[in-house]
C-alpha cells in the first residue's frame, strides 16, 4: 500500500488550494473576531494631549511647601482654558488635559486643602510628575496593528484609539456542517436501540465559530445515496466551506465520497497517516473547500483542528497554523507503527504532559481538560517518558 501523507503533507496539499476571501470594509464596532486585511496606523498621537495620571492639582514645577491659590479646574472633557502662573494650582481629574503653564500634577493625597480657595503642596513637583505625554501609547503614523491580525478585544480598542471608524477585514467564511448516519438523533432525544446523540454537529459548529467562521447551515443526511447527495448539494449552495462528519469510509453505508464526486467536488486526498483520523477526505470545488471528516467524535474534532482550522485561518488571511510548542512526556506512550498519533494531553505542575485518559477515537471525554494534542510520531513500542513531543494547540 502506498505511504499515506503525514499531517503536515496533507495540510500543505490543502493549503495550496486555499484562496483568501475578498476583504471588505467593516465598521470597527462590528469587527470583533475578524482578521485585518490592512495595517492600521495611528491617525494621531494617543494620548493626543498631555493629561493627568492622577486626581489632584496641576501646578508649575518646584513649589514644595507653597500655598497656592486654586484658580480653576480641568476636568476630563472640559479643559482649563487659561494659563497657570506662579502661585496658582488647578484642580485636575485623571485623564483631564494638563493646563497650559503647568508641568506637573500632585495627587490629591499629597496636598493640604484650605477650603476651595487654596492648597499647600507637601512634596516638590518635578516637571512631568504624573503627566502622561502625548504619543506615549500610540505615535501618530506608527503601524499599531498588522494585516493578518485577528481582532480581539484589545486590538479593537487599539484600532478605535488609533482613530478608526472602519477597517478592511476578511469576511467570516460561511461554513455548512453536515452530519451523516441513520443512528443519529438530536440532543436530548430518547435513544432507541442503536441510536446515538449527534454530538459532532454542534461540536464542529462550535469549532468553526471559534475559528472565525459563520455557520450558515446545519444539515443531516441519513445513510442513503440520494439523501446524502441532496443535503450536500444544498450545503454547497450556501457555503464557502463544507464540513461533513461520518460516511467517508468504504463501508456499504458510506455515501459521502460518491455524492461529492457527483457534485463536482474534486478530491485532494483521502486518508492521512494519522490516529485518530485516518479516513479524512479533503477536496475542493473551485474555491469551495470540503472536509469529509471521520464520524468518530474525537477523530472529527482532531481532524477539524489539524485541517479545517488552518484552512479557515488562511481563508481569512491570517497565519494558517497556530504555532506549535514542545514539551516533555511525563509517562511512556504507546506508538502506532505507521501513523502519527494526536494524544490529548494535560500539563502537570512541572510542565511535562500526560494523556488525559483513555485515547479511543470514541472517547470524547478525552478532550475534557486537554491543553494540547501531543503528536506522538509513529514507531515501534513505547515512546519513553522524558521524550520531547510537539504540541498542537487545541
Ligand atoms: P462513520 O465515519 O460514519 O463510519 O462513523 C464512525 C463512528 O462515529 C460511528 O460510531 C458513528 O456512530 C459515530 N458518529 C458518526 N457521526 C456522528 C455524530 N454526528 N455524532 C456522534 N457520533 C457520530
Ligand atoms: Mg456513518
Amino acid at each position: 500500500m502506498p505511504q499515506l501523507p503525514s499531517i503536515d503533507e496533507a495540510r500543505a496539499t490543502l493549503l495550496a488550494v486555499v484562496r483568501p476571501l475578498e476583504p471588505t470594509n467593516v465598521a470597527v464596532n462590528d469587527a470583533l473576531g475578524l482578521v485585518l486585511a490592512e495595517d492600521v496606523s495611528a491617525a494621531h498621537d494617543v494620548p493626543a494631549f498631555a493629561n493627568s495620571a492622577m486626581d489632584g492639582f496641576a501646578v508649575r514645577a518646584g513649589q514644595a511647601g507653597q500655598r497656592l491659590r486654586i484658580s480653576g479646574e480641568s476636568r476630563a472633557g472640559a479643559p482649563y482654558d487659561q494659563t497657570i502662573v506662579d502661585g496658582e494650582a488647578v484642580r485636575i481629574s485623571t485623564g483631564a488635559a494638563l493646563p497650559a503653564g503647568a508641568d506637573g500634577v500632585l495627587q490629591i493625597e499629597l496636598v493640604e486643602l484650605d477650603g476651595d480657595e487654596a492648597v499647600t503642596l507637601t512634596e516638590a513637583v518635578e516637571p512631568g510628575r504624573n503627566v502622561r505625554d502625548p504619543g506615549t501609547d500610540l505615535r501618530a503614523g506608527a503601524v499599531v496593528l498588522r494585516a493578518g491580525t485577528r481582532i480581539g478585544p484589545a486590538e479593537l480598542g487599539v484600532a478605535i484609539g488609533a482613530g478608526r471608524q472602519g477597517v478592511l477585514a476578511a469576511p467570516r467564511p460561511r461554513v455548512a456542517i453536515v452530519t451523516t448516519g441513520d443512528e443519529l438523533v438530536e440532543a436530548g432525544a430518547p435513544l432507541q436501540p442503536g441510536q446515538i446523540h449527534d454530538s459532532n454537529g454542534p461540536t464542529l459548529a462550535g469549532l468553526a465559530a471559534r475559528a472565525g467562521a459563520e455557520v450558515v447551515g446545519r444539515g443531516h443526511a441519513v445513510d442513503d445515496p440520494e439523501a446524502t447527495r441532496a443535503v450536500i448539494a444544498e450545503a454547497l449552495d450556501v457555503a464557502d466551506v463544507l464540513v461533513l462528519a461520518g460516511g467517508v469510509s468504504v463501508g456499504p453505508h458510506d455515501h459521502v465520497k460518491p455524492a461529492l464526486t457527483d457534485l463536482g467536488v474534486e478530491e485532494l486526498l483521502w486518508r492521512v497517516a494519522l490516529r485518530p483520523g485516518k479516513p479524512t477526505w479533503l477536496g475542493h470545488r473551485g474555491d469551495q473547500l470540503v472536509f469529509g471528516l471521520p464520524g468518530n467524535p474525537v477523530s472529527a474534532y482532531v481532524t477539524f483542528l489539524l485541517f479545517a482550522r488552518p484552512a479557515l485561518n488562511a481563508l481569512q488571511g491570517a497565519d494558517a497554523t497556530v504555532p506549535r510548542t514542545r514539551a516533555t512526556l511525563a509517562v511512556a506512550v504507546p506508538r502506532h507503527p505507521d501513523r502519527d498519533e494526536c494524544v490529548r494531553v494535560r500539563r502537570r505542575a512541572d510542565g511535562s504532559v500526560e494523556p488525559t485518559g483513555p485515547q479511543g477515537s470514541h472517547v470524547l471525554s478525552s478532550l475534557l481538560g486537554a491543553e494540547a494534542l501531543a503528536i506522538v510520531p509513529r514507531g515501534e513500542g513505547d515512546l519513553p517518558a522524558g521524550s520531547d513531543v510537539t504540541l498542537e494547540p487545541v
